[in-house]
């Protein structure tokens, strides 16, 4: 392109929020890109406070080690220690901790993740970006319009300015700038709410205690807990469609409810006080805490899922962060497909060639749709299980395994932008899709079965996740980091098996406790009979199984 109709910038980025930010410093850092970042706000990231505040392993290794940002995590926010589940016992008060079953990881996380105050991370990479020239940030453009040319340069114009990018990338939120002009809106099948708010000081849930301090400091339940400060993980509460998080801040806490809509009536928890007295009747060791706590700001959705039908064009447009797609706050993933996201706008960006990058776009956009894809049914057909503690650990461990490969695995690799590994990776997770919509709805099953025929725990249990060896095998691959495409694809197949075995135990295990037949649980033969492509939550179709012992039939 000649000088003359150059455009004036390479790259601009709609929105200075998590995705907008985080993409421009991956622009910075690993391209020669000139980017400019716009938001209708004048100054962000402004007073308000943001949710958005747990990372997981992917996200977490995506800002502190692509886009160098470790020292700043460690220094402002709180390192993450894990995720924590908890559920009342049934006949107790549950006024304190100590009522409550439990379910986490004792061993700290290999890879380091983090509790994020959003503006304090979106002020400071603000400010890295402006350290550039390559860089500009034009705050206040209010009324932006965009004229898209696939062949030449894209116009942006707002209160009268105009100026022209190559790559024009929506990462406005939920506004959905670029979604709602090119009309790529999409519903999904997750009809969740949730309310929100800040408060004051540390909600401490480990002194939300009858017991005195030496008294929990000596619990003998800390040889399966382990002594590291709980309130560091993410601290769930947990219910039948439902959630409560408790979020540690520097010197305030992050709350909020998250509920299937048809379990809870929005109108219940409309805004922030009117959700914590909910909570607090729920999960009445809170009930104290919370009648003292000033809410410093809240928020509210009434229900924030959705799809979108596209959302990278060979035309030199894409979406990110929640301008795109967005699933369900549980297990962070909103950090993480930004993450990955960002990772194939920049690669994308990089490429020369119309041949090459439509080849590049249509991949791209295929992998941005699967890695959402794959959450939804753990939102739309197994939510039901957060309420209790045994079908939920069965669902969040098969959850965790199948993350750990299929999602970190491949990051901390940089393969989700080699072409090599990816259709190997599409073909293989293609493979997993049927075998976890069945899972996640036979695992719905057995909670509603356990509702009416389970035994309720009558003492509360302590569950070290990595007591399932399936999954703390998954763990190590953490630690396989610089593969090959060849080499991640062998160990990808591997895990893939790990996988199939891991279901099959957990539907034994499922039997097992649904038929009164302990031997199940450990019987190799009949695990491997399990038909993972057919398996429906009938305990006749089970009974009936078990009495013949089905004759081999492969999955
Ligand atoms: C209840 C809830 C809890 C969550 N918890 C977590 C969690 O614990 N961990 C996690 O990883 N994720 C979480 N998420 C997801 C997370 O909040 C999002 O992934 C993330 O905030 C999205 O950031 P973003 O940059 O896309 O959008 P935003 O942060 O909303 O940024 C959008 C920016 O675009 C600007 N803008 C909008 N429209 C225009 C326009 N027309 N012109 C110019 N500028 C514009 C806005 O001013 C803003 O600055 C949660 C989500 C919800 C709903």
């Amino acid at each position: 392109m000649s000088s003359a109709n150059r455009p004036d910038w390479d790259v601009a980025i709609v929105g200075a929020g998590l995705a907008g930010l985080t993409l421009a410093r991956h622009l910075l850092l690993t391209t020669d890109c000139r980017v400019v970042l716009l938001d209708k706000r004048k100054d962000p990231p402004g007073p308000s406070q943001k949710v958005g505040e747990s990372l997981v392993q992917l996200s977490g290794y995506y800002l502190s080690k692509v886009l160098d940002l470790e020292e700043h995590l460690c220094t402002e926010h709180f390192l993450k220690y894990n995720l924590r589940f908890h559920w009342p016992t049934s006949g107790r008060e549950n006024r304190a901790l100590e009522d409550y079953s439990n379910a986490f990881i004792r061993l700290g996380s290999n890879i380091a993740t983090f509790q994020l105050d959003r503006n304090v991370l979106e002020e400071h990479l603000l400010e890295l970006c402006r350290q550039n020239r390559r860089f500009q940030f034009i705050g206040g453009a209010l009324n932006l319009e965009a004229r898209l040319d696939g062949e030449g340069s894209h116009t942006l114009e707002f209160d009268g300015t105009e100026l022209t990018c190559r790559w024009l990338i929506d990462a406005s939120g939920r506004g959905g700038f670029l979604k709602k002009r090119l009309g790529l809106d999409q519903p999904n099948s997750i009809r969740h709410g949730s309310t929100w708010c800040w408060v004051d000081g540390l909600v401490n849930t480990e002194k939300l205690t009858r017991r005195s301090w030496t008294d929990v400091r000596l619990d003998r339940s800390r040889q399966k807990q382990g002594n590291f400060p709980f309130f560091l993980a993410t601290n769930h509460f947990c219910a039948e469609g439902m959630w409560f998080w408790v979020i540690p801040l520097h010197g305030k806490t992050s709350l909020g409810l998250v509920y299937d809509k048809a379990v809870l009536d929005s109108n219940e928890v409309s805004n922030g006080r009117k959700m914590l007295d909910f909570v607090a009747r729920q999960w009445p060791l809170f009930a104290e805490d919370f009648a003292q706590r000033k809410i410093l700001d809240e928020g509210r959705y009434y229900d924030f899922s959705y799809d979108a039908r596209q959302t990278i064009s060979a035309e030199r447009w894409a979406m990110t962060g929640e301008a795109g797609r967005f699933s369900d706050p549980l297990y962070s993933p909103g950090s993480d497909l930004i993450s990955i996201y960002n990772t194939l706008i920049v690669d994308a960006i990089r490429t020369d060639g119309p041949e090459a990058l439509a080849h590049k776009c249509r991949l791209y956009e295929t992998v941005m749709r699967v890695m959402y894809e794959a959450y939804v049914p753990s939102y739309s057909a197994s939510y039901d299980c957060l309420g209790d503690r045994q079908a939920f650990t069965y669902k969040y461990g098969w959850e965790l395994a199948v993350y750990f490969g299929f999602y970190v695995l491949p990051f901390i690799s940089d393969l989700f932008t080699d072409e090599a590994f990816l259709p190997h990776f599409l073909r293989k997770f293609g493979l997993l899709g049927p075998i976890n919509r069945n899972l996640q709805k036979f695992l719905s099953g057995y909670y509603q079965w356990r509702k009416t025929h389970g035994q309720p725990d009558a003492e509360p249990v302590r569950t070290d996740f990595y007591g399932m060896t399936p999954l703390r095998d998954s763990e190590k691959l953490f630690y396989e980091v610089g593969l090959t495409g060849q080499e991640a694809a062998e160990v990808l197949d591997m895990q893939y098996e790990r996988l199939r075995g891991f279901a099959r135990w957990i539907v034994a295990q499922v039997y097992a406790d649904v038929l009164n037949e302990p031997a199940i649980a450990s019987d190799t033969a009949f695990q491997e009979r399990v038909r993972l492509r057919d398996l429906r939550f009938d305990p006749n179709r089970m009974r009936a199984e078990w009495t013949a012992r089905m004759e081999p039939v492969h999955a």
